[in-house]
């Protein structure tokens, strides 16, 4: 009999494991929030059997939810991390923490209804979704230590045992399952007196499927997604670096970089410019914005091609960088070949004169095919010159305007001195 139980659980295991890996595989297809629900699903079936169902097994009275759906759950949880990534293993953890949060607070609201059975022998068992709730939270409270744990062992362990996943897999679930089954235990001791022979053999069954599941995800890995296993790559394996290249890039445009030139975008500017620009009016401080636009830049990139063009851009946003105050002056990239400046604390006169400056930093460090490269700028101070971005923007582009059409080369349409 015993026997029996654990063949059917195994096969069980075999079947489940088999046939969330399926959905983990086919993520892109399917969305990865598919896997995410049917564990939540399998969630709220392990937490009843463990309340409930148990069965005779070789390592003594042990229930499904626990040894074989619990432990499932766990090794689910670093094959989403082995294949994703641990942001990804974040939304399911919260996801189970949240949801048992609700699950344990309607428990609590529900018992306010004076409540009916659907027949006399199917009455609402009040008290039982309450040890239901207590049990799914702590349960999850417990998971959620065991899933950072489990994925800082697995990544411990790469150092000692190698890039393959399965072996790492294994060791770092089972000490994971040993920890999670004193915690659980507890509160089932708690709850429903539970002996102690149930925590050995809940203990040994754990690990035992912990066992099957790291040889199932070895299958896995071995057959069927054996780029993962050891994580080395072909060097011609161009599409990887391209990939990683393109997520680099969406990382740096939405933490308000710019890639070309490594200033701000033009994306972080609309965040921060209102803000300090109605911080400084409030405060009566002074403060000036600048946008500085490059000479005949098309003709540079006509003569020399894209890439000289990118490069002469790369050095403007270094020189005006190199002639800013640290910390306090702010530079954006505003356009393709248009930077902006947030200059606090500065009033207009100071703004023409650091935009002067700024205009013969480039003017003597910045070339294009051996020639001089020039920029020229127009100043916006507040509150004469505007009182939000949009109408300082406004008016630094009349100046610019002014400074193209008198020759270029110059500050707000004021023709150079020297
Ligand atoms: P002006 O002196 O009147 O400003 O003349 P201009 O040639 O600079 O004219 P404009 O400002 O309209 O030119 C913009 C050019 O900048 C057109 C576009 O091809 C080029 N450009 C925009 N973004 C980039 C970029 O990221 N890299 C390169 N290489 N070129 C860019
Ligand atoms: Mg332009
Ligand atoms: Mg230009």
């Amino acid at each position: 009999m015993d026997v029996l139980n654990l063949l059917i659980l195994v096969f069980e295991a075999c079947l489940y494991f088999g046939l969330l890996v399926c959905l983990l595989h086919w993520r892109a297809r399917l969305g990865i929030g598919v896997l995410m629900t049917v564990l939540g699903v399998a969630h709220f079936l392990e937490t009843y059997l463990a309340a409930r169902f148990y069965v005779t097994t070789p390592f003594g009275m042990a229930s499904p939810g626990s040894i074989l759906f619990y432990s499932g759950k766990l090794a689910m949880i670093l094959m989403i991390y082995v294949r994703e990534d641990a942001a990804t293993v974040r939304q399911l953890i919260y996801g189970l923490l949240g949801g048992n949060f609700i699950c344990l607070l309607f428990a609590f609201i529900l018992r306010l209804h004076p409540g009916h059975g659907l027949a006399p022998g199917a009455m609402p068992d009040n008290d039982f979704l309450d040890q239901m709730g207590v049990l799914m939270v702590w349960g999850t409270a417990l998971l959620y230590i065991e899933a950072v744990g489990v994925i800082l062992l697995y990544e411990a362990l790469g150092r000692w045992m190698g890039r393959s996943p399965a072996p790492r897999l294994w060791v770092a679930s089972v000490l994971a399952l040993a920890f999670d089954q004193i915690g659980f235990y507890a509160a089932l001791h708690i709850l429903y007196d539970a002996p102690a022979s149930v925590f050995w053999a809940t203990l040994f069954g754990k690990c035992f499927f912990a066992s099957v599941y790291a040889v199932l995800a070895a299958v896995y890995f071995r057959f069927f997604a054996s780029g993962v296993a050891t994580e080395k790559r072909f060097p011609s394996d161009v599409f990887a670096d391209l990939t990683y290249r393109e997520r680099y890039d969406a990382l740096l445009a939405r933490s308000g970089v710019d890639t070309l030139t490594g200033v701000m975008n033009r994306g972080r500017l609309e965040e921060v410019g209102p803000s300090l620009i109605q911080r400084h009016l409030h405060m009566s401080a002074d403060l000036s914005l600048l946008i500085a636009d490059v000479d005949h830049f098309k003709l540079i990139n006509d003569r020399l091609g894209h890439l000289e063009g990118d490069a002469v851009l790369k050095a403007i946003a270094q020189a005006l960088k190199s002639g800013l105050r640290n910390d306090v002056d702010q530079l954006f990239r505003f356009g393709g070949e248009e930077f902006l400046i947030l200059m606090p604390g500065i009033g207009e006169d100071a703004a023409l004169n650091a935009a002067e400056r700024l205009r013969q930093r480039v003017e003597a460090q910045v070339t294009a095919g051996g020639a001089p490269v020039s920029i020229s700028i127009g100043v916006a101070s507040a509150p004469a010159g505007g009182d939000s971005l949009r109408s300082l923007i406004d008016t630094a582009d009349q100046g610019l305007y002014r400074a193209k059409a008198n020759g270029r080369n110059q500050v707000d349409g004021v023709p150079r001195t020297a």
